[in-house]
């Protein structure tokens, strides 16, 4: 199977109590591509500026990735730069420079239309949906959004939202989107108005799926040094996604699975700068990163114990 990413192709400046990043490639279409290419196949459609890098993805062409829907044209690269505390689940944006992406006109090439599943990174969500409206459905269709959508472009989220199938976001960004303190009922608000699985991520403290009738809960991986947080929701978006496409199901055993994978990734995220650390990984380390996930969280209920 395949995804389909669309999503923005950034320079990132980042500050971090441990150390700083000028220009790094970034963007939510990058992480989340450099996550899910280590578990499926993966076609991206962005755009770059001239001062864009792109041999800095390199990794993902040798990985298969194709990123002929990445145009390059006149101006500049989306800009971002953010700056964390002590607190590293907590992010103040300084600046956000929109550049070559304010005039982007997603064109999805003829031969992505008929891709199996699609991710919807984190842009205008109004380019989000001329996205859906260029491919023939696929079955699984994931989006993710923040809070700069969330507050400027809400009417337009909210119209996407009924045609999403899987909204990824973090617990923030749910509590903003629905007005509600509460994430069971920030869940159900959301999957009221279309999405029939909500995946809430929240950073350090691991992740929560809500399907219809039931939920499942991942935590995040214990790690000694957590470098850069940045694009951990996308590394965990890239996981789950590109889990449940090389399953080809959403059968509740893979959808609890893809959350591993998830967390899995978004874990080898912020161990580096960039997406330097998942430009090293293989197959081989994100499943034996999965299988400790077992070990963490496995345990028997004995009935007589209490
Ligand atoms: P994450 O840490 O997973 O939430 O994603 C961080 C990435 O999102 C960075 O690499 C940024 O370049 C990108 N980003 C930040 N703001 C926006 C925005 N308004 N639209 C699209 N991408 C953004």
């Amino acid at each position: 199977m395949s995804i389909l990413c669309v999503g923005s192709v950034a320079l990132d400046s980042v500050e971090t109590p441990f150390g700083k990043a000028e220009r790094v490639v970034g963007g939510s279409a990058v992480y989340f591509t450099a996550a899910a290419s280590l578990l499926t196949s993966v076609q991206v459609v962005g755009v770059v500026g001239e001062d864009y890098p792109l041999e800095r993805l390199d990794f993902l062409r040798a990985r298969g990735v194709d990123l002929s829907g990445v145009e390059q044209v006149t101006g500049p690269s989306f800009f971002w730069s953010g700056r964390y505390r002590y607190d590293l689940n907590a992010r103040d944006t300084l600046d956000t420079q929109l550049g070559v992406f304010a005039d982007f006109q997603p064109r999805i090439p003829d031969a992505f239309r008929e891709t199996p599943s699609l991710f919807l990174g984190n842009i205008d969500p109004v380019l989000q949906a001329d996205v859906l409206d260029q491919v023939s459905a696929p079955s699984i269709v994931a989006c993710d959004t923040m809070n700069y959508w969330i507050e400027g472009s809400r009417d337009a989220l909210l119209a996407l939202l009924a045609r999403v199938r899987i909204l990824i976001v973090n617990d923030e960004e749910i509590r903003q989107l629905a007005d509600e303190p509460n994430l069971l009922k920030a869940a159900r608000w959301v999957q009221e108005r279309g999405p029939e699985y909500v995946v809430v991520k929240k950073g350090e403290h691991g992740a929560i799926l809500f399907a219809p009738d039931w939920l499942f809960f991942v935590p995040g991986y214990p790690l000694e040094e957590v470098f850069d947080p940045t694009g951990a929701g996308d590394a965990f978006a890239g996981g789950f996604v590109g889990y449940l496409d090389h399953a080809g199901s959403l059968e509740p055993h893979d959808l609890r699975l893809a959350m591993v994978y998830g967390s899995a990734l978004g874990s080898y995220a912020v161990e580096r700068f960039s997406v330097e650390r998942l430009a090293t990984l293989d197959a081989a380390d994100v499943r034996r990163r999965v299988a400790e996930f077992r070990d963490l969280t496995a345990f028997e209920t004995r009935v007589e114990a209490v």
